[in-house]
């Protein structure tokens, strides 16, 4: 587990986002995401998600960060970094793949 994506996990949790969402989100057991919340304390704040929140949670199509409700509904990055570097990754898939 690196630090990004444990405060990656940080970050979702305090969005509300249960165990299971962020384990599929990350490709991580359910049980690991929530051993590391319990061990590092990361806790949950407000309300439970509905599902139809889930589905239509805006995430950093990058870093997986919640993009939140202020944004454009077309945004897929949560910053010009992401957008950048999400390029570049996709970038090295296509060299390698050819
Ligand atoms: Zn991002």
């Amino acid at each position: 587990m690196t630090a990004k994506q444990l405060e990656l996990i940080a970050v979702l949790r305090l969005h509300n986002f249960p165990y299971s969402f962020i384990g599929e989100k990350m490709n991580i057991s359910v049980n690991t995401i929530k051993s590391i919340c319990r061990r590092k304390g990361f806790l949950a704040e407000g309300f439970r998600k509905t599902k139809s929140e889930k589905e239509t949670a805006l995430l950093c199509k990058n870093c997986l960060k919640p993009l939140g409700d202020k944004v454009r509904s077309d945004a897929i990055f949560c910053s010009a970094y992401c957008r950048s570097d999400w390029r570049r990754k996709q970038l090295k898939v296509v060299e390698k793949s050819t």
